[in-house]
């Protein structure tokens, strides 16, 4: 009698435990996260880059974790691109379509946001360091004067006064819920420097980093996609990469810390602009990343490492974590 007991309560306990792992064998939270960005660097650059050997950085995550297409169905620019990545959502629900067609990102929507209430704001510290600033802003909506005759494209009439309207920047409700928020960094080397420091104040906190190169994007619009500058650029953005994972090394916080890199649009071959780039990629260290997807897979990939329940998540998230296969629907 005594032994069934005990035989039951084993099994019991192995099935509690069994459960508090999760019903799909999901791997326990993990501490940190830092997401990188490499603004306007294509997934056929990346190629030739891996093929000759100049991105050492984005090589050792490949070999460590995962290297995997990201192919953009929506607007190849910043404001869209950004906000789709730290989002998981299409821009029906945040607003942002494009760099001309915006309104600041909804309140909550942000995963600085969402994991600031998961875990309870003293729980995680949450920084975005970021290279640029005006399709990267955090300013309020605005109007200004029009003069006589002149005409905008949104105008508002106030007491018998035109004025053009501008509406807020994506990050404007997001900044203030963000425990660090600093744009306009400009370049590489003070984007790496503020992402170094960074992790090495916080090295006993829980932490997610969004660190933002864009170096890459601003010399493919002055020398071009086919450009040595550009090239130059993404060499920087491996460079700044590469120092953040050795500093994650020599901390002992390489195996707590999830590292993904990636970018929110590639340039038009040949060209200055990126009307038509949207061939994109994810390196990361997260061996479980086991397909390919779009932008917006990349917020909820991070919300499930960190152990968020997915489906709680309102208004239901657009992306789905690329740590898990998906058919997308017929319909
Ligand atoms: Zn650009």
């Amino acid at each position: 009698m005594r032994r069934t007991c005990i035989g039951a309560a084993v099994f019991l306990v192995a099935m509690a435990v069994a459960l508090m792992a999760g019903s799909e064998g999901k791997e326990p939270p993990v501490k940190n996260v830092i997401l990188i960005g490499w603004d306007g660097a294509g997934r056929q650059n990346v190629k030739e880059g891996l093929e000759a050997g100049y991105l050492p950085a984005l090589q050792r995550l490949k070999d460590e974790g995962s290297l995997v297409a990201i192919d953009i169905l929506r607007t190849t620019d910043t404001k869209a691109g950004w906000t789709q990545i730290l989002t998981g959502y299409e821009p029906e629900k945040t607003g942002v379509f494009s760099n001309k067609r915006y309104e600041p990102i909804p309140k909550g929507y942000t995963l600085f946001e969402r994991l600031e209430k998961f875990f309870g704001p003293s729980k995680i510290l949450t920084a975005a360091v970021i290279s640029k600033k005006v399709n990267m802003g955090t300013d309020g909506p605005r109007i200004v004067p029009l003069k006589k005759g002149q005409k905008a494209k949104y105008q508002v009439t106030l007491d018998g006064k035109d004025y053009e309207a501008f509406p807020g920047k994506p990050y404007f409700h997001t900044h203030g819920a963000v425990d660090i928020f600093i744009n306009g960094l400009h370049w590489d080397k003070d984007v790496g420097k503020k992402a170094l420091a960074l992790i090495e104040q916080n090295k006993d906190r829980r932490f997610f980093f969004f660190v933002h190169f864009g170096e890459v994007d601003r010399k493919g619009h002055m020398f071009g996609e086919n450009s040595s500058r550009y090239v130059d650029a993404m060499k920087s953005a491996d460079t700044w990469t590469g120092r953040i994972l050795d500093k994650l090394e020599a901390l002992g916080m390489d195996e707590e810390t999830l590292v993904y890199v990636t970018s929110d649009h590639g340039f038009d071959e040949d060209g200055v602009k990126h009307f038509d780039a949207p061939y994109v990629w994810l390196a990361t260290n997260d061996g479980g990343v086991m397909r390919r997807g779009n932008r917006e897979d990349i917020a909820p990939t991070i919300m499930s490492r960190f152990g968020m329940d997915l489906d709680s998540v309102e208004p239901a998230l657009d992306g789905k974590p690329l740590t898990q296969p998906f058919t997308p629907p017929i319909w």
